[in-house]
């Protein structure tokens, strides 16, 4: 199980594209959220988007491995699927935030395993300037996010490996070496 982590508009995403293509084995487990699509998002694809009474359902239900509230939202990862697929041997990807990093480093089935890797940005300049680039938040949005940002960063110590993401290719080759 890997769990990849670090702030919002790090590069997460980008990140996870490269790894699907670069190891196809590798199984990304999609997440549930509260949070309304973005423009292009598909529902199966890049989450399950759900309201508010399925996630509590979920939660009540023990049928999310982690969850957490990120900046007006929750998002939590589906645990059947990513069970079945590690009971099958196969290597799993989240991409999450640090919180859920952190239940799933605490989860007595997953956890002792797990690799966590986080992936920082050079600076926390670079860090807002590429939030406020992709334009895809409100400025409200945008601040809280940067809010988690500063908590975000400073919980890097508890992950196995840290990976800046400089240059995209770097960071891919650094993270396809550490998983493989
Ligand atoms: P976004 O809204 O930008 O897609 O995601 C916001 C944050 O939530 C990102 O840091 C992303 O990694 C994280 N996230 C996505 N899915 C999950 C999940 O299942 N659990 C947790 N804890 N965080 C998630």
């Amino acid at each position: 199980m890997f769990v990849l982590s670090g702030p919002s508009g790090v590069g997460k995403s980008t990140l996870v594209q490269r790894l699907r293509r670069d190891l196809p084995d590798l199984h990304y487990s999609i997440s549930a959220t509260t949070r309304k699509p973005r423009a292009g998002e598909e529902h199966g694809r890049h989450y399950f988007f759900v309201d508010h009474d399925e996630f509590e359902r979920m939660i009540a239900d023990g049928a999310l491995l982690e969850h957490a509230y990120f900046a007006g939202n929750h998002y939590g990862t589906p645990a059947a699927d990513v069970e079945r697929r590690l009971a099958a041997g196969q290597d799993v990807l989240l991409e999450i935030e640090v919180q859920g990093a952190r239940q799933v480093r605490a989860a007595g089935s997953v956890g002792p395993e797990a690799v966590l890797l986080f992936l920082a940005p050079p600076s926390f300049d670079e860090l807002a300037r590429r939030l406020v680039g992709r334009g895809t938040e409100s400025a409200e949005v945008r601040a809280a996010r940067l809010d988690a940002a500063r908590a975000e960063l400073a919980a890097e110590s508890e992950f196995d490996h840290t990976v800046v993401n400089t240059d995209v290719d770097a960071a891919a080759a650094a993270l396809v070496r550490l998983m493989t």
